[in-house]
């Protein structure tokens, strides 16, 4: 296991890193709160524009072949530890790689390119309101006509659909066989008629949707995989998906700057106070032992892993320990904690009560930490099946 992703390129962190020191401002984290939308068109572009995306891409699909194969790794990284919200990125480029894998050559030479160069985003319609974790139980119906599919049903929590090129779709091929068999994935442009996007907010002030298909034809190379197949698909997007997220070093910088600068009865400030070093110490820890499960989680699924085990393993600790750090946060703050951003009063940026109200959502979605769990269980330890 070589994490000393830096060997292959070793000024392209720096070119990153400088290029987001410029680009980067409290008002797009400011943007990405107001509207709930985890995702900043300039920023995409812009990084897309310098060809950022496109290292490791076979040419052909507007990517630069080898050239820049850890380009993805280190910008994510970069990304990451800085706290940026870049859903639509992480959400196209996992689409991305299944599209490569089971796309038809079609669909990559109209997708691929676009995804690369930054100009679209992509969103997942896998959840539907009465099957939640359970993705298989997918009732969305899509029926062959022709040369010609027709889509019917609706999908919850479709993050992004309204900033979307493209949805990836789940959805049931064949309602006579068993729930993981008859599924079949769709990438459905959401321009096509009879597409609705209705918003969602949620207590952490993310903006998601609920999607609505109503008579949607798509051609038959609009297809993502074998009909049916649909199942192994979601695996390998699944995999993927559970390699992103969860660094967030800029959180942890906060909090010390904060800490240092709130001023207690005794004349001290709340970083002398023995409690607060400590809680802050496990912040570090518990944020530098996600980035070693990430690492991990990439390292297996770069190296053709299928076992899904590295991706929960990060997923499960990067989002509890979200949740812990913001919960700490509060605690070592008090009722200062709760001042919101864009107030002289709130210590640091003000992201803490925002955080902490947004980490509420981390252990549900991409799959609920009792998934994780189940996985780990299941496939990591060999355990029997908790439903047996
Ligand atoms: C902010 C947000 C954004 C999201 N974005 C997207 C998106 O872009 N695309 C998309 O398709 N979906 C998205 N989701 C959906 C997300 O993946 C689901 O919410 C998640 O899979 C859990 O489903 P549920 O909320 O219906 O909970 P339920 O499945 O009803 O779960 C309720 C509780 O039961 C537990 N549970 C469920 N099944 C089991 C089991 N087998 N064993 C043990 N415990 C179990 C869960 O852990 C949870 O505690 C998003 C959700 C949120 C909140």
């Amino acid at each position: 296991m070589n994490f000393d992703i830096d060997d292959a390129d070793p000024g392209f962190r720096r070119d990153v890193s400088t290029f987001l020191d410029e680009i980067v401002t409290p008002d797009l984290f400011e943007r990405c709160r107001r509207t709930g939308t985890l995702h900043d068109w300039d920023l995409h572009r812009s990084l897309g524009a310098r060809g950022w995306f496109a290292g490791g891409w076979p040419k052909k699909y507007g990517g630069r072949g080898e050239d820049g194969a850890s380009e993805m790794l280190i910008l994510s990284d970069e990304l990451e530890r800085r706290g940026i919200p870049a859903d639509g990125l992480g959400m196209t480029m996992l689409v991305a790689k299944v599209i490569q894998q089971a796309g038809s050559e079609e669909l990559k030479r109209a997708v691929l390119p676009r995804a690369l160069a930054g100009e679209i985003v992509i969103c997942l319609g896998y959840t539907e309101s009465h099957g939640g974790s359970d993705v298989a139980a997918a009732k969305t119906a899509a029926v062959r006509n022709g040369d010609h599919w027709v889509i019917n049903g609706h999908k919850m929590f479709t993050t992004l659909a309204h900033e979307a090129e493209y949805v990836f779709l789940l959805t049931r091929t064949n309602p006579d066989v068993s729930k993981h068999r008859g599924l079949t994935m769709f990438l459905v442009p959401m321009q096509t008629p009879g597409v609705e996007v209705r918003p969602v907010w949620t207590i952490g002030d993310v903006r998601t949707n609920a999607t609505y298909y109503s008579d949607v034809v798509v051609p038959d190379s609009a297809r993502v995989g074998e009909v049916d197949d649909g199942w192994g698909v979601m695996g390998v997007a699944l995999m993927f998906e559970r390699t992103d997220g969860g660094a967030d070093v800029r959180l942890f910088t906060d909090a010390v700057r904060a800490a240092r600068s709130v001023v207690t009865p005794d004349g001290g400030t709340l970083l002398k106070n023995e409690a607060v070093r400590e809680r802050l110490a496990r912040l570090a820890i518990e944020r530098e032992v996600s980035t070693l499960l990430r690492l991990r989680s990439k390292w297996a699924a770069a190296q053709g892993s299928r076992s899904m085990v590295e991706g929960s393993m990060f997923k499960l600790f990067s989002a509890e320990s979200q949740v812990r750090a913001a919960s700490d946060l509060l605690d070592i703050f008090g009722p200062l904690g709760l001042i919101e951003a864009g107030d002289p009063a709130a210590p640091g940026s003000g992201e803490f009560c925002h955080e902490f109200r947004h980490s509420i959502v981390l252990p549900i979605y991409g799959g609920s930490s009792e998934v994780q769990r189940r996985i780990i269980a299941e496939r990591g330890l060999g355990l029997p099946r908790a439903d047996r």
